[in-house]
C-alpha cells in the first residue's frame, strides 16, 4: 500500500515539526544565493527569526519573474559543480527560467516520484510507457526515474507517433502509460483508425494524467474509454516538475507531499493566507532541495485544499483539481471565466466529441465568445435536426455557467487542430499583438517548457 509507510502516515503534529527543522535548514541555506541574501537582508530576514511555520508568512514572495531576473544562477546556493542536471522552463519569449539539480535533488525528486506512483498502484512487474518528451521538459526524465526506482519496466517512448505508441502498448503489453490528458482523447482517433480498443485489447489499467489542467469530466471519459484508472498528476518544474502532488486511489484530491513542500493557499490580489475550502492560488516552499531551494513560490496556479482527512490513511492534505491558472482568467463582457468552465460543461454531452477551442474577437466594443466544438460521429450521422438540438442545448447550459451567450460552432470530428503536448484551448484575438507578447513576458499562460 505505502512506497515510505513512516512518512506518508506521520501524524500531523510530527510532520508539522518535520517542516519546521526543514525549513529552518532550507532558510539558512537560501540566504547563501545571490537572490535571497539581498531579498531577506531588504526584508530584515535572518534564519534565527524564522521560529514557526506562521513565520514563514513574513518572508517574500518568490515570482516566475525573480526566476528570470536571477537568471541563470542568482538562486544557485551550491558550487556549480555540484550540479547534475538542469531543466528550463523555454517560454516563447524572454528569457528561460532555470531550475538545477544536485544528485541529492534529483535523488529526492526521483523517490518522490516513485512514492506517487505506488500509491496510485503502480508496482515493480508493471510496463511503464511513458509518452511524454524527454528533454527540457521534466514529465519525461521526472516520471521515468520515478517509474524505474519503482522497479518498473520503462519504455521512454517519448511524445508522438501515435500509430507507434499504439503498437508498443500491445507489444510490450503495457499496463501502465503518461499521457497528456488531451493526447489521451485524440489518440482514441488513431485506435479508431487502426481498428483497436484501447479497452478490450490492450493490457492498460493505470493512465497517469498531468501537466495540463482537465476536469473531472475529462477524466471519466479517458477512464470509460480505456478502462482505467486515470489519476490525476501535478507538479510545476519550479518545484522538480511531477511528484509533487499526486491522487490516492480514493480519488478524492491529490496528497501534496508536505514532507518536502510546506502549501499555502493565499487571495491572489491580497496575498492574504485563505482557509481550507476556499479557492485560491498555491504558494510552495521546497524543504529538501539542496541545489536550488525556492522560498514562496507563487505558482499561479489555483486550487484549494480539501479539508478534513483521506480515507486512506495519509496525513498530506489534499489539494483540488487545478481550476486554472491566476493568468488564464478571461474576462469577456465584464465577466471572469476560466476555460474549464466551458469544459465541464461541454464534456458532460455524450455527443461532444473529444476536442474544444474557445476563440474571442472583439466586434465593434464588444467581446465575442465562440465555443468551436467536435462532435461525435454518431451524432453527425443523424442529420442537421440533431446537431440543432444539441446546440441549443450547449448554449442554454454554457448560458448558466457562464451568465451570458456565447456562440456555438459544431463541427466534424478531427477538425480542431491538436498537438501531442499540452492542449491549446484558447485563441484570443482582441488584444494586438504586442499585449499578447507582453503577457507573455511577464509570465503569462503562454510560457511552459513543453512537452
Ligand atoms: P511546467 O513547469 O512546464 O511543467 O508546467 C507546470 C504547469 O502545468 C503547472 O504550474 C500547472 O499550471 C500545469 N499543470 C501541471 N500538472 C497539472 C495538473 N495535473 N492539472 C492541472 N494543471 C497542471
Ligand atoms: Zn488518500
Amino acid at each position: 500500500m505505502f512506497w515510505d509507510k513512516k512518512i506518508e502516515l506521520l501524524p500531523r503534529e510530527d510532520l508539522e515539526a518535520l517542516q519546521m527543522a526543514m525549513l529552518k535548514k532550507t532558510i539558512r541555506a537560501a540566504v547563501k544565493s545571490p537572490f535571497y541574501g539581498q531579498a531577506f537582508s531588504e526584508n530584515g530576514t535572518t534564519p534565527e527569526k524564522v521560529k514557526s511555520l506562521d513565520d514563514l508568512r513574513r518572508l517574500p514572495f518568490t515570482t516566475k519573474q525573480d526566476l528570470r531576473s536571477g537568471f541563470p544562477d542568482g538562486f544557485l546556493t551550491v558550487d556549480r559543480n555540484k550540479v547534475v542536471r538542469m531543466h528550463a522552463s523555454s517560454g516563447t519569449t524572454g528569457t528561460a527560467t532555470v531550475v538545477y539539480h544536485s544528485q541529492k535533488d534529483i535523488d529526492r525528486w526521483t523517490d518522490l516520484v516513485a512514492r506517487c506512483l505506488y500509491m496510485a498502484g503502480v508496482r515493480p512487474s508493471d510496463v511503464f510507457q511513458n509518452m511524454m518528451s524527454y528533454g527540457l521538459f521534466t514529465g519525461g526524465l521526472g516520471l521515468h526515474y520515478g517509474a524505474e526506482a519503482l522497479g518498473a519496466m520503462v519504455i521512454p517512448v517519448g511524445i508522438g507517433n501515435s500509430k507507434r505508441q499504439i503498437a508498443f502498448l500491445q507489444q510490450f503489453e503495457t499496463t501502465v502509460a503518461h499521457i497528456i490528458p488531451s493526447y489521451s482523447l485524440k489518440l482514441l482517433e488513431t485506435f479508431d483508425e487502426v481498428g483497436i480498443d484501447p479497452k478490450k485489447d490492450t493490457g492498460l489499467r493505470i493512465l497517469v494524467v498531468g501537466a495540463e489542467p482537465h476536469s473531472e469530466e475529462v477524466r471519466e471519459r479517458i477512464e470509460e474509454a480505456y478502462g482505467v484508472f486515470a489519476v490525476n498528476s501535478y507538479g510545476l518544474s519550479e518545484m522538480n516538475g511531477p511528484g509533487v502532488a499526486f491522487e490516492c486511489p480514493q480519488k478524492s484530491g491529490l496528497h501534496l507531499w508536505e514532507d518536502s513542500y510546506v502549501l499555502e493557499i493565499v487571495n491572489p490580489e491580497t496575498l492574504e493566507p485563505l482557509p481550507d475550502g476556499e479557492v485560491g492560488e498555491i504558494v510552495l516552499t521546497t524543504l529538501r532541495r539542496e541545489a536550488m531551494p525556492l522560498i514562496r513560490y507563487r505558482t499561479r496556479d489555483l486550487a484549494m485544499v480539501h479539508p478534513g482527512t483521506c480515507p486512506c490513511g495519509r496525513t498530506h492534505r489534499r489539494l483540488s483539481r487545478i481550476k486554472g491558472r491566476s493568468d488564464d482568467m478571461l474576462i469577456v463582457k465584464g465577466v471572469n471565466v476560466y476555460p474549464i468552465q466551458v469544459e465541464q460543461v461541454l464534456m458532460a454531452f455524450e455527443e461532444v466529441g473529444n476536442n474544444y477551442l474557445i476563440l474571442l474577437d472583439r466586434e465593434g466594443p464588444v467581446d465575442q465568445m465562440t465555443v468551436r466544438i467536435e462532435v461525435t460521429s454518431a451524432l453527425l450521422a443523424q442529420g442537421i435536426e440533431g446537431l440543432e438540438a444539441l446546440r441549443a442545448k450547449i448554449i442554454r447550459r454554457l448560458r448558466e455557467e457562464i451568465l451570458f451567450t456565447p456562440k456555438v460552432d459544431l463541427v466534424e470530428p478531427g477538425m480542431i487542430p491538436a498537438g501531442d503536448g499540452k492542449a491549446v484551448r484558447v485563441i484570443d484575438n482582441r488584444q494586438p499583438a504586442y499585449c499578447t507578447k507582453l503577457r507573455r513576458e511577464s509570465g503569462g499562460s503562454a510560457e511552459g517548457s513543453g512537452p
